[in-house]
C-alpha cells in the first residue's frame, strides 16, 4: 500500500469510529464482547436517561475509567501527525470522530469534532437551558451534580441512540465536507450515517474518497472511491506518510 501523497491535499476530512480504538483495548458499543451486550445491559437512549440516571451515570463512569486507562494507538498517533505537516503548509486537517474516547486528543489532534459528544463532560439535562458543557475532572465519579445556572441535574454529554446530533459539531462537520479535497472514513461502516451521509458530500464537494475498514462494505457505497481493507493502525501510519 501506498502513501496517499497527503502533500497534494489543501482540505483533508477524516470520520473515525470504534474501530480506531479496538487497538487500545477498548471495547465498541455493539458488537461481539461491546458494552451494550453484556448480560444486563441496556440500550442507554433518551427514555433510559430519564427512568434510570443513575445506571446510564454509572456505565458513563465505567467507560470513562476504560478510556483513562486506554493508550492512543499507532492509528491515532499517525493521524495528529497528518494534522501537524499539513498545518505546517498551511492546508488543514479536519477530524470528524463518533468516539467519546479522548484518545484523539491525547495523540495531539488539535482540530477535532466529536459528533457524539465525550465521557470527559457533562451537560445540563435542561433542554431550555443554554449554559456550555462542563469538563469531568479525571478523579469525578457517579455524583450527579445540578447546573449552576438553572439548577436541573447535569447529564454525560454523549449523544444516546434516539437523540439528534447537537447542532454545532454537525454544523462543523458539514462546513468541512463542502470544501474538502480529500476525504478517508475510517474503523465504522461505510454504508450507515454519518458516514454514508459524510461520504455523498466529500463527493459531491469532488474530493477523493476512501474507506478504510476490516470488513468490506456490502453493497458498496457508490461515493467511496477506493476501499482499503485492514486494521486502522497498520493501515493508517503508511497511508497518511509524508514523501
Ligand atoms: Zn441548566
Amino acid at each position: 500500500m501506498r502513501s496517499l501523497g497527503l502533500e497534494r491535499y489543501r482540505r483533508v476530512v477524516v470520520l473515525t469510529g470504534a474501530g480506531i480504538s479496538v487497538a487500545s483495548g477498548l471495547p465498541t458499543f455493539r458488537g461481539p464482547g461491546g458494552l451494550w451486550e453484556r448480560p444486563g445491559a441496556t440500550i442507554v437512549n433518551a427514555s433510559t436517561m430519564q427512568s434510570d440516571p443513575g445506571r446510564v451515570r454509572s456505565l458513563f463512569d465505567e467507560m470513562r475509567a476504560l478510556a483513562l486507562r486506554a493508550e492512543p494507538n499507532a492509528a491515532h498517533r499517525a493521524l495528529a501527525r497528518a494534522e501537524e505537516s499539513l498545518a505546517a503548509r498551511g492546508s488543514t486537517l479536519t477530524l470528524l470522530t463518533q468516539n467519546v474516547d479522548g484518545l484523539h486528543q491525547r495523540a495531539g489532534s488539535q482540530n477535532v469534532v466529536e459528533l457524539h459528544g465525550s465521557l470527559f463532560r457533562v451537560r445540563c439535562s435542561n433542554p431550555a437551558c443554554s449554559t456550555e458543557p462542563v469538563l469531568l475532572a479525571a478523579s469525578h465519579s457517579g455524583v450527579a451534580s445540578a447546573c449552576s445556572s438553572c439548577g436541573a441535574t447535569m447529564r454525560p454529554d454523549i449523544v444516546l441512540f434516539d437523540e439528534p446530533m447537537a447542532a454545532k459539531p454537525e454544523w462543523d462537520a458539514k462546513r468541512s465536507l463542502r470544501e474538502c479535497d480529500l476525504f478517508v472514513a475510517v474503523g465504522t461502516s461505510g454504508t450507515v450515517s454519518p458516514a454514508s451521509n459524510f461520504v455523498r458530500s466529500a463527493a459531491y464537494a469532488g474530493a477523493r474518497t476512501i474507506l478504510v475498514n476490516l470488513e468490506p462494505m456490502s453493497p458498496a457505497h457508490p461515493d467511496f472511491h477506493e476501499q482499503i481493507l485492514g486494521r486502522a493502525e497498520d493501515v493508517l501510519p503508511r497511508l497518511l506518510e509524508s514523501a
